[in-house]
């Protein structure tokens, strides 16, 4: 399997549609928010300094998240195919991975773009705190994770744009989660 880059919006899907396409499919995981907490809970150093961001709605500096990227992709078979889920979240952080699997001799793959309205991400977001406790699923927080989202992170949608590598898939048009999977499912088995 080609590898698959999973983008959107703090709540749009990216780990639960992650989980779908990796059960269907077979390929590898790397979620770096999920890396991040698990240095938190582990208590490593790169777990203080990764908590601070996190709990405020920011993100980890480049350098730091390209080099634990890096790392976590080299522990997958080479060529297995691997979805990138949470990263990249900035230009500087595309331009690094285009770099990292260039070196290796491997293709960027395809982005899978989920777009949801704010207010659906919102309940989302509030409903897994209640759910999954995250820490930084409060209010004040999502709401800062919303706006690195729209500074930082949206303009990279433009960037796979002319990396020929965007493929859109709006919530509002395939309003249920099987009815997403339905589309993103018929679109990666074309690739
Ligand atoms: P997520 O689980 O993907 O929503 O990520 C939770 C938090 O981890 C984000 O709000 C950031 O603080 C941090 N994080 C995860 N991935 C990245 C990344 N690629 N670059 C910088 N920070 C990240």
């Amino acid at each position: 399997m080609k590898n698959i880059i999973i983008f959107g919006a703090p709540g749009s899907g990216k780990g639960t549609y992650s989980e779908e396409i990796v059960k269907k499919y077979g390929m590898g995981h790397i979620s770096t928010g999920d890396v991040l907490r698990g240095e938190i809970k582990a208590g490593t150093e790169l777990g203080k300094i990764a908590k601070g961001f996190i709990d405020n709605g920011q993100l980890i500096p480049d350098e730091l998240m390209i080099d634990i990227l890096a790392a976590t992709y080299d522990k997958f078979p080479a060529g297995q195919g691997v979805i990138f889920d949470g990263f990249p979240r900035t230009i500087p952080q595309a331009e690094a991975l285009k770099k990292m699997l260039a070196e290796r001799n491997h293709e960027m793959g395809v982005m899978v773009e989920l777009i949801v309205a704010e207010d659906v991400l919102m309940a989302r977001l509030l409903n897994r705190a209640i759910e999954q406790g995250r820490a930084d699923d409060n209010e004040v927080t999502i709401k800062k994770r919303f706006d690195v989202y729209h500074n930082q992170t949206a303009p990279l949608a433009e960037w796979f744009e002319k990396e020929g590598m965007r493929h859109t898939f709006v919530w509002a048009e395939h309003p249920s989660k099987e009815a997403m999977l339905d589309a993103i499912f018929a679109y990666l088995d074309t690739i």
